[in-house]
């Protein structure tokens, strides 16, 4: 697999890139860094290395006619236009599963550290203010009433560890999952206004801008939580900040944003929110078992064998 071009349109991480460059010839964000260069090598590209923030557009697509596939290191491909690669037969790949556990983790994290004031209680007793009297009492987690929008692999992950805490689990999606013992409201409001915690993981794009705007927040309501470790523009950023302000809701705990790595002063300002930076994923052994399903999806469409991880819409 020497002689076969890869474009790496991100930054892989060592180990990845490590593989990467022991098997293909890569060029590293050549359409960024240089472009005559990239001119030269473009019509040989035959494969894309994608993070799940990378962003692969029509535009790039067509200027690579010996393109086959795009193969992304995350399980989110929304930045990634699959229907212009569809369209000229161009395959893409991503990393379900190996992730679950610990965008799991990461949502029941947020959800803890907000309703319990763990970061509020570290920065209280760093600043020495303990001696001055207690910190107000938090939100109790365990059973509480927990709401689910999106009950796909990660959803479903999120709430087997919400029935320890002895939660009520309920959710939304795009459709019922009867063989779930879960109650299913048919939008995120009507969720909302059942739920004490609303923990957001749903994939981002067009049919999830902005579903948890004001009218979602309000139905959550001054004593609810909102948890988003999905994608940015899944959330109104503006409502979710006013909000926060008003006191319609209590509080937020939030991995992802609308314009990473910004975070609006605002968010950044508030003692009842919990801010992350994109980690949901970020752990070694679960970073490295993405990078290898990235590399073995490449591996295997140039051996001639079935992709092991396409996306549903390259099935
Ligand atoms: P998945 O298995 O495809 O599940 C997605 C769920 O979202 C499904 O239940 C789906 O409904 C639901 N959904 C899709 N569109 C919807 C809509 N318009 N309204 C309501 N529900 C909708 O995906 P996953 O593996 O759980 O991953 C979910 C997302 O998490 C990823 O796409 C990514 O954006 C995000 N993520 C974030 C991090 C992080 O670092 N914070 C890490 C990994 C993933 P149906 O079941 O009815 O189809």
């Amino acid at each position: 697999m020497s002689d076969i071009d890869v474009l790496s349109v991100t930054n892989p991480p060592p180990y990845l890139l490590e593989k990467l460059n022991a098997a293909f010839r890569m060029h590293q964000r050549l359409h960024e860094t240089d472009p005559a260069a990239f001119e030269q090598v473009a019509p040989k590209i035959r494969a894309i290395a994608a993070s799940g923030e990378s962003k692969v557009s029509a535009e790039l697509i067509a200027r690579l006619p010996a393109l086959q596939v795009i193969s992304v290191m995350g399980v989110g491909y929304d930045g990634i236009d699959v229907a212009a690669a569809k369209a000229r037969g161009v395959k893409v790949t991503h990393t379900p599963d190996v992730l679950n556990d610990d965008v799991a983790d990461l949502a029941i994290a947020l959800m803890l550290a907000v309703a319990r004031q763990v970061v509020r209680s570290d920065r209280f007793v760093r600043a020495g203010d303990w001696p001055q009297g207690p910190l107000a009492l938090g939100r109790k987690v365990s059973g509480g009433r927990i709401g689910i929008v999106g009950m796909g692999r990660i959803g479903q992950a999120i709430a087997r560890r919400a029935a320890a805490f002895g939660m009520q689990i309920a959710y939304t999606a795009r459709s019922a999952k009867p063989e779930l013992p879960l109650t299913y409201y048919p939008s995120a409001a009507t969720l909302a206004a059942q739920s004490d915690f609303l923990v957001v993981i749903t994939p981002g794009g067009a049919a999830t801008r902005k579903l948890i705007d004001a009218d979602v927040l309000n139905a959550l309501g001054k004593d609810g939580y909102l948890i988003n470790v999905a994608r940015g523009s899944v959330v109104d950023q503006s409502a979710l900040v006013a909000a926060l302000q008003a006191g319609t809701i209590a509080g937020a705990g939030l991995d992802v944003f609308e314009a990473e790595p910004e975070v609006p002063k605002e968010l950044r300002e508030m003692e009842n929110v919990v801010l992350t930076s994109h980690i949901g994923s970020a752990t070694t052994q679960t970073r490295r078992a993405m990078a290898d399903l990235t590399f073995d999806n490449l591996e295997a469409h140039f051996a001639g064998k079935p992709l092991l991880t396409p996306v549903p819409e390259c099935r």
